[in-house]
């Protein structure tokens, strides 16, 4: 892919008429919408298809992934609660356009990604636009145990099951939000880390992740 990095009247109109989308579709956290508005997700797209980038669809990004849908990225950003200096985990860098949004809104983030070649652009692209992550290649369905604990974690591929060793590397306090069902369609689900060994979840909306793979996954 031949990455391009202009943003120009047209993009950015694009970018403030997704943002507009997005408040329709039910997103108020203004702080994300802001991010939405400031992120170039056409960046992470082949020029060819830059007519794509503020549509609100997943998009292939190689590898058989996707880049996630807008609305989804938004949703999943809204259930964490971000504030500043949260220390996040993100499984499932894919292009790296969520860890953008999460970086916009003051976080730490550490994201995990188990396909070489997409690990290998984000680690150039992201620095490149200003963003600096900790980048990990490798199966997250464990989590990062050397770095744990987080404040909150990300799953951003549908899941079988919630994943113990997740839950495990949670700060008190701390939540989880990810994927969970068949390969098909998953339930977003939230757990909120209430005590050591107590946990409050909670089963919202049905979306289409590309399927965790990994040790505790698929
Ligand atoms: N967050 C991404 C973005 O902003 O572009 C979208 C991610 S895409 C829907 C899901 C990603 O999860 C894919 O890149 C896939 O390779 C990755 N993935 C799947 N199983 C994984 C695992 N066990 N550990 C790390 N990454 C995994």
């Amino acid at each position: 892919m031949a990455y391009k990095f202009i943003d120009n009247y047209r993009e950015q109109g694009a970018r403030k008429r997704l943002v507009e989308i997005l408040e329709k579709k039910g997103i108020d956290d203004k702080q994300i919408l802001k991010a939405i508005g400031k992120v170039p997700r056409h960046f992470f797209f082949d020029e060819t298809f830059w007519n794509q980038a503020y549509k609100d669809i997943a998009f292939p990004i190689g590898e058989e992934q996707t880049i996630s849908q807008p609305y989804t990225v938004a949703y999943q950003t809204q259930l964490l609660h971000i504030k500043k200096g949260d220390k996040v985990l993100e499984i499932g860098t894919g292009s790296g356009y969520q860890a953008c949004i999460l970086m916009e809104l003051g976080a730490d983030v550490y994201t995990i990604e188990r396909q070489e070649k997409l690990y290998q652009r984000t680690i150039q692209v992201l620095p490149y636009m200003g963003y600096k992550p900790k980048f990990f290649l490798g199966d997250g369905s464990r989590g990062i145990k050397e770095h744990a604990p987080y404040d909150k974690i990300i799953v951003t591929a549908g899941a079988p099951t919630v994943p113990d060793e997740l839950l495990k590397q949670l700060k008190i306090g701390g939540i989880l939000v990810i994927p969970v069902g068949d390969e098909d369609k998953q339930k977003m689900v939230t757990v909120l880390k209430t005590a050591e060994n107590d946990y409050e979840k909670h089963v919202l909306d049905t979306f289409r992740f590309v399927p965790l793979v990994g040790d505790k996954a698929w």
